[in-house]
């Protein structure tokens, strides 16, 4: 092993001063006296370092001697080497904090630094205005001073992936979007933003298609109605029988644009806890069977494989269900050529239960999947317009499911077919759903 060079010339110069004081006792007979008392020397030596590498440690002492010849000189230059580095890191931490803080103040967005117990640390001028908490609110929990029940089931529930929308109750219409990161060792920054204008915007565009899709409603049912009578009053007048047909078939058209535009508006808008039902899962998924049926056979007829268990009874929403069920099923129909397959099926299964159409239809290319969801999405305008399609359907399905902490689940492929699915969570099953639902039934 290398001896450090330092290190080496310690022991060399000990070795020299001792040969030295050998040679000087040899000459003057005093070597019994000059070799101990060369060594106590040199011991006294190191112990008066000890001491000043002492006081120094003891922050008691500020310089050290540098110009110390020897190992002493090389010990002291290397700590003050490591002790400029640390204080330049120290500065350079301290300008970002300070960088860091004065950014903040800035922000028009409240930050507050938050511990793992959700006590605050630290935070900006914004939250002081946004959320009333205040510098010298240090140390308390966050959900004692922005007193909301869903903050704090926000924060227990420890899933930060989504914003949580909050309406302050004591900040007027003030509607904010808080969002939490967890950050270092179980810290949190939580970042509110005020969001009462853009709810403002999203509140009115959601009301003008609502109110619109009313309005348009009422003149368009008028219209149908004397579509009707005039098919009634022309008498197998060839002439006049097609362009009434197709007048027919367009109001239909526009009257399920409205319809669906509707239930959209519908699902949007409703933000509170809603009273929730018990839906049997299992009679509606029949009820949407009986409707596919009726269409299919209008359109040449398709082999239906049911499997449903039953009963499966959830709490929701039975038209919220019905829609997302029927628009599934309804697609299978429209976009599965006659006499194609098509399996519905209905089951418990671990955590929930999973409901899934499985057609051999024309199938989705993989670009398409996921736009599909999107309002007016389609992947052939004039397939899905001349099967009936209003382009809203699976919007809805996605909007209902996310009301219940779900997702559509969409594969498929081209020609050889596809498959829609969800789960509902077991938190939104019955307990008699949840323990009786053990038998199937199967029907071809
Ligand atoms: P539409 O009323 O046009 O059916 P949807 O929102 O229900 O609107 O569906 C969007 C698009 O997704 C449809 O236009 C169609 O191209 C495609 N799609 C939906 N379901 C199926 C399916 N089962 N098989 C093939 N394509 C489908």
């Amino acid at each position: 092993m290398m001896l450090p060079t330092a290190w080496r010339e310690e022991l060399w110069t000990f070795g020299g001063v001792l040969a030295l004081l050998w040679l000087v006792g040899l000459l003057t007979g005093l070597a019994a006296w000059l070799l101990p008392g060369g060594v106590v020397v040199y011991l006294l030596w190191h112990l008066y370092h000890l001491r000043l590498l002492i006081r120094w440690l003891d922050r008691s002492s500020r310089r050290l001697p540098f110009s110390t010849p020897g190992i002493w000189g090389y010990v002291y230059y290397r700590l003050e080497v490591r002790r400029r580095k640390a204080s330049r890191g120290k500065k350079q931490i301290g300008r970002l904090l300070k960088e860091f803080k004065t950014s903040t103040r800035a922000l028009p967005d409240a930050t507050v630094v938050l511990n793992r117990e959700f006590h605050i640390q630290w935070l900006n001028k914004a939250a002081t205005t946004l959320l009333g908490v205040r510098k010298t609110d240090a140390g308390q929990p966050v959900t004692n001073l922005i007193r909301h029940p869903d903050l704090r089931h926000y924060l227990d529930a420890g899933k930060f992936d989504q914003p949580l929308q909050l309406q302050l109750q004591s900040g007027g219409d003030t509607r904010l979007s808080i969002k939490v990161v967890a950050y270092g060792q179980q810290q949190y920054l939580l970042l509110a933003r005020d969001v009462t204008e853009q709810h403002r915007i999203e509140l009115m565009r959601r009301d003008f298609i609502a109110n619109a899709s009313h309005e348009l409603r009422t003149p368009l049912s008028v219209l149908q109605g004397s579509i009707e009578q005039l098919e009634a009053g022309i008498g197998g007048n060839p002439e006049l029988e097609n362009p009434l047909a197709r007048m027919k078939r367009q109001s239909q058209r526009m009257m399920s644009i409205l319809q669906d535009l509707l239930t959209l508006a519908r699902l949007e808008s409703r933000y509170e806890a809603e009273q929730l039902q018990s839906v049997s899962l299992s009679a509606l998924v029949a009820e949407v069977m009986e409707e596919a049926r009726a269409a299919s056979e209008h359109r040449g007829g398709h082999h239906f494989h049911l499997d449903v268990a039953e009963p499966i009874q959830v709490r929701g929403q039975q038209e919220d269900l019905y829609a997302a069920v029927s628009n599934l099923v309804m697609n299978a129909v429209r976009y599965t050529p006659a006499g194609g397959d098509i399996a519905v099926t209905l089951k418990l299964v671990p955590g929930g239960v999973r409901f899934q159409v499985v057609d051999t239809g024309v199938g989705i290319l993989p670009q398409h999947l996921v736009r599909l969801t999107e309002r007016f999405y389609r992947v052939d305008v004039g397939r899905s317009r001349e099967a009936g399609g209003t382009g809203l359907g699976l919007s809805i399905v996605k909007h209902v499911l996310e009301r219940y902490d779900s997702s559509l689940e969409i594969s498929s492929r081209p020609g050889a077919g596809s498959t829609f699915a969800f789960t509902l969570a077991e938190k939104f099953m019955e307990e008699a759903g949840l323990h009786a639902a053990d038998g199937s039934r199967k029907v071809s």
